[in-house]
């Protein structure tokens, strides 16, 4: 089974299609897209028909400015934060498995591990200039390091995983010092 769009592990299945959460999460955003575009016509019909009839039936209009901030301020990333100026150009999406393994890592012994992963995401997903294929590459590895934190937490998958990221961020000097701090502190919960 892999998700009918691109090939990775699929994690929903909606109506005969399976998808996985980056595919899903697109797809979402293309629902709100229509949701909200239904919404202004409704609201936009209630106007024209308080305008004829010369009064309002009182019945309020569909907040959209409200739901699509809430929307685009991705309710799903509770950790990372992502800068309003990058928030088009990266794929919310991407970040919502680390941003859901950092929440498990909190009050736990790798809770300092979390707030650094937090800070490498966000230094990944904020700095400009990145290539975008790079910038890919190293949330896939944030994302399977984590994920490998908060689950089997294999002494030598999280070394292998951490070097790869190490020497993926070693020519980005606001991220190198970053990775540095993580290599410490996962030494601490790894024994
Ligand atoms: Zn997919």
């Amino acid at each position: 089974m892999a998700c009918q769009q691109c090939g990775r592990p699929p994690i929903y299945t909606i109506g005969e299609i399976t998808l996985c959460l980056n595919c899903a999460d697109r797809l979402q955003s293309i629902q709100d897209r229509q949701f909200l575009q239904a919404a202004a016509m409704i609201n936009q019909s209630l106007d024209d028909m308080d305008a004829v009839v010369g009064f309002s039936a009182g019945g309020g209009r569909i907040p959209i400015h409200a739901i699509a901030q809430g929307i685009r301020r991705g309710a799903v990333l509770n950790n990372i934060h992502i800068a309003n100026s990058q928030v088009g150009a990266v794929n919310t999406g991407d970040y919502v498995r680390i941003d859901a393994a950092i929440t498990m890592m909190r009050g736990s012994d790798a809770e300092e591990a979390g707030t650094i992963i937090r800070a490498l995401a966000e230094g990944v997903a904020n700095t400009r200039g990145l290539d975008p294929k790079h910038k890919e590459e190293l949330v896939d590895l944030i994302d399977a390091l984590s994920d490998e934190i908060v689950k089997r937490r294999k002494p030598s998958v999280v070394r292998s995983l951490f070097r790869s990221l190490k020497e993926n961020v070693q020519d980005i000097a606001a991220l190198s010092g970053i990775a540095e701090a993580l290599g410490a502190a996962l030494e601490k919960i790894l024994g």
